[in-house]
């Protein structure tokens, strides 16, 4: 589904990811759970955005006789913003075994609210066909903004970008900076709190995952 505003967004209506995003959301679910929650819902909607991936034909000899197959042809990048990002990235290889995984790191400046970059060890050109940005989090559209520009002037071409959920505000600076890239989530939240929290959201991503958020 996309909200007719927002052209470039898919929000993925799958029965399983509804399921487990309410459990996401859920403020008694452990960092374990959370983490299990949050691989399983990017494979899912992993899959949805991979759908487009270009293949090649191939032949492949079954015990019984040979027939007609393909194998995947994009290579794809994996690009996930450290650290909340870093939990997506298991279930993209397991979806995409052969992609290459590239850490970009950009942290929030709590006073702006603008992007930093601290990380990014791309080498001098394009070494993939499609880029899967992984941030579980769209918020602002600061960080997203900002890597689709590392990785447009990198020499990327097609760039998804992969979330978990979304809000508004952010998809809308993401669109209009960037209109070529789809942005692929399983939840368009309601709006940003005044400290930059998707509500209704499920609090801090990061800590959730690594189990920080105590102080
Ligand atoms: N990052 C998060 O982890 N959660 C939000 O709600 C917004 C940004």
């Amino acid at each position: 589904m996309a909200a007719a505003e927002f052209p470039s967004l898919h929000v993925s209506q799958h029965p399983a990811v509804l399921h487990k995003l309410a459990l996401l959301r859920d403020e008694r679910v452990e960092p374990k759970k959370f983490r299990e929650l949050v691989r399983e819902i990017s494979w899912l909607v992993g899959y949805e955005a991979l759908a487009d991936a270009r293949v090649r034909a191939i032949r492949v000899p079954t015990p019984l006789e040979k027939t007609d197959g393909v194998e995947l042809a994009d290579r794809i990048g994996l690009v996930p913003i450290l650290r909340a990002g870093l939990g997506m990235v298991d279930a993209m290889l397991e979806l995409m075994p052969t992609a290459q995984v590239w850490h970009l790191g950009l942290f929030r400046d709590e006073r702006t609210l603008r992007p930093v970059e601290y990380y990014n060890k791309l080498p001098d050109s394009a070494t993939v066909d499609m880029c899967l940005i992984l941030d579980p989090m769209l918020a602002t559209g600061g960080s997203a903004t900002a890597a689709i520009e590392v990785l447009k002037h990198w020499g990327a071409k097609r760039i998804k970008l992969i979330n978990l959920i979304a809000a508004p505000e952010g998809v809308r600076t993401v669109q209009e900076a960037h209109r070529d890239v789809p942005i692929y989530c399983a939840a368009l939240d309601r709006q940003l709190n005044e400290k930059g929290y998707i509500m209704p959201g499920l609090g801090d991503a990061g800590d959730r995952q690594f189990g920080t958020g105590h102080g």
